[in-house]
């Protein structure tokens, strides 16, 4: 599993964590509002748990659910509708001033909404801190990058890059012989610099694999290697201003 798959499962179970939270908060919300409201409490929970995927059932109960709303009639103590004109069991007029301001439940929508500033809040930031490397100067930075690693294969993609990388290979077999060189751009350049790691200072073959142009660029390099085992191989990648960088070098 690589780096990315790790970063992947940890941001989607942060997701999955986060929608549960949400349910469970509405669910909470939408029984102690449905209470105080004199309201099926129960019932609406249900149907607004049932129906959480899209919101509908939270819309039903705020537009639908809501205006069955009642209150202690202020002369009789029965229940009766907020909407009424009268009390459905004294008949004495309702006043709109005398309607209390239902707000047990407003409580638990500012934790929800604390809840899910935070909730959304790290998962961007985690996935931010995850993707981006920490600016080291304007000319050195990277966004959305990722650096990999494995075997004879060294991956690097970025959404922009302006900065240098060094990766060192060994050559551990004889039937390594050959060193490929595969990089995309949308703009900018990027360069690579092959050298031996050992030699100082060091001396290489520079290969510019895309160019500064506006357009989709595929640059495929072979370069044959001849040297013995245990010779440590330095890989220098050097962005410039370089959009949408996909390149991976392989020791084959
Ligand atoms: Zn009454």
């Amino acid at each position: 599993m690589n780096m990315f798959s790790v970063i992947s499962l940890i941001f989607f179970l942060l997701m999955g964590v986060s929608f549960i939270s949400a349910a469970v908060f509405v669910a909470i919300w939408t029984y102690k509002d449905a209470k105080e409201r004199g309201l099926p409490a129960g019932l609406w929970t249900f149907i607004v748990v049932l129906f959480s995927k899209d919101l509908l059932g939270i819309l039903l109960y705020v537009l639908i659910g809501r205006r069955d709303s009642r209150f202690a009639c202020p002369n009789c103590g029965e229940k009766t509708l907020t909407r009424g004109k009268h009390c459905s069991e004294c008949g004495t007029p309702i006043d709109a001033a005398k309607i209390p301001v239902f707000r047990n439940a407003r409580k638990w929508l500012v934790a929800f909404g604390i809840a899910l500033a935070v909730g959304f809040g790290s998962i961007f930031g985690f996935f931010i801190s995850a993707v981006a490397q920490p600016p080291e100067g304007l000319n050195n930075i990277s966004i959305g990058s990722f650096s990999n690693g494995v075997g004879n294969e060294w991956t690097y993609t970025a959404m922009y890059s302006t900065q240098t990388q060094t990766r060192d290979f060994y050559i551990t077999d004889k039937l390594e012989d050959e060193l490929i060189l595969d990089a995309t751009a949308s703009s900018g350049t990027v360069t690579v610099l092959v050298s031996l790691a050992d030699e100082t200072p060091l001396v290489g073959m520079s290969y510019p694999l895309s160019s500064g142009t506006d357009e989709f660029v595929v640059n495929h390099t072979t370069i044959p290697l001849d040297f013995p085992e245990g010779t440590r191989i330095r890989l220098t990648i050097i962005t410039d201003r370089a959009r949408d960088v996909d390149f991976s070098a392989t020791l084959s």
